[in-house]
């Protein structure tokens, strides 16, 4: 039997809340499926802090870079406010991200149709909605060189931030973007500003050639950032595969995110280069949404975002397609039912805690 090992990392907040429904599907598919899972668990965020001082310790990073795959809950809370910030909370998912070299961020925004009207556009627009957001994320204004805030002396402060990327950036995120594309609707659009910045110049170009070189089979697009930020939200089922930059990419995925009404249903990976001699990426799988702190503990979060981040993982990190689509499915079905956790409550709906949207969401799997 195939040994397939996950490291989960609850972290703060609703994250054990929520983490807890995902260790059920798995203690379920290693039972009835015999999917042969093999998890280990470590402390992330608040309450790594707590435990040794750190955001996340060397040993879990270890067990995290030798893991098949990465869950992640949530981090962060008002109890570590204070925290040095070497220390704070985030540090923990962004060493995650920086140590992996996890450089291409997946946020897929799907409508379910149950939850159509819950969006702030028009139902008709979304319904059906269902689009991947592939941004970079190691690269480009968040890390460029120079990064500095000089005082100049006449009261006058001047703020540098850098846009820096090369070739290879580029390239691998867009080959991950064209891969991505040919498993749904085989469309990309790139998104930059060309017309005002050369990284624009050469994301446009790079995109371009790799296109020509290895995926001329996709269909591709390039559009200018604020127009597709336009488009995005007049006509968003326009799109399939988006492929942007780090900067670009938070703000576009954000506005996708609210076309499909609630941050308790939406899920991410983040995924590293193949290993050339065996071929699996490094991956990381976390919910968009944030440790909740003012719902912890109450057993009401959504875990839905975790769950779908779940089914991610078993598509890009074990080619479970048939599995991962049935985890979805039954998503689904259940919201079908009309049952509901408090942050997506509807008229007529029945409402639920975590661990009974956890339990019917198995039930339907
Ligand atoms: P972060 O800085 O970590 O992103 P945040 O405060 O920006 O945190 P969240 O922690 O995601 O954002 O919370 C935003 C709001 O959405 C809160 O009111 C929270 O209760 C609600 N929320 C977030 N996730 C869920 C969930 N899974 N189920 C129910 N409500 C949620
Ligand atoms: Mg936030």
């Amino acid at each position: 039997m195939a040994q397939r090992t996950l490291f989960l990392l609850p972290g703060d907040g609703i994250g054990p809340e929520t983490m807890g429904e995902v260790r059920k599907i798995i203690d379920y598919m290693n039972a009835e499926q015999d999917a042969g899972f093999v998890t280990d668990e470590g402390l992330v965020g608040g309450s790594a802090y707590d435990a040794h001082g750190a955001s996340i310790s060397d040993a879990d990073m270890a067990k995290a870079t030798d893991a098949d795959a990465v869950l992640f809950g949530a981090v962060g809370g008002p109890q570590w406010d204070a925290v040095p910030y070497d220390v704070r909370p985030e540090a923990g998912l962004l060493r995650l991200r920086k140590d992996l070299e996890l450089f291409a961020n997946l946020r897929p925004a799907i409508c379910y149709p149950a939850l159509a009207q819950a969006s702030s556009l028009k139902p008709e627009l979304v319904e059906g909605l269902d689009i991947l957001i592939v941004r970079e994320l190691t690269g480009g204004v968040y890390f460029g060189e120079p990064k500095t805030i000089t005082d100049l002396g006449n009261g006058q402060k001047r703020a540098i931030d850098t846009q820096v990327y090369d070739t290879y950036e580029i390239e691998r995120i867009a080959a991950v973007a064209f891969e991505l594309a040919r498993t749904r609707g085989n469309t990309v659009c790139s998104m930059e500003k060309r017309n005002v910045m050369k990284s624009g110049v050469l994301w446009n170009q790079v995109v371009t050639e790799t296109h020509k070189a290895q995926y001329s089979d996709v269909k591709l697009e390039h559009m200018l950032a604020d127009a597709g930020g336009m488009q995005l939200v007049r006509a968003p089922k326009q799109f399939d595969v988006i492929v942007t930059d780090n900067l670009f990419g938070d703000m576009l995925s954000d506005v996708a995110a609210m076309l499909t009404g609630s941050l308790g249903m939406l899920p991410s990976a983040s995924l590293g280069a193949p290993d050339p001699k065996t071929g699996k990426r490094k991956a990381m799988y976390e919910p968009v949404h944030g440790s909740a702190p003012d719902i912890a503990g109450k057993g009401i979060a959504n875990p839905i975002a975790m769950i779908a981040s779940f089914a991610m993982c078993l598509r890009y990190s074990f080619n479970m397609i048939e599995e991962a689509n049935n985890l979805e499915k039954a998503i689904a079905n259940v919201l079908d039912k009309g049952i509901r956790t408090a942050d997506i409550m509807a008229d007529g709906a029945t409402r639920v805690g975590t661990t009974q949207m956890g339990d019917a969401i198995l039930a339907e799997f």
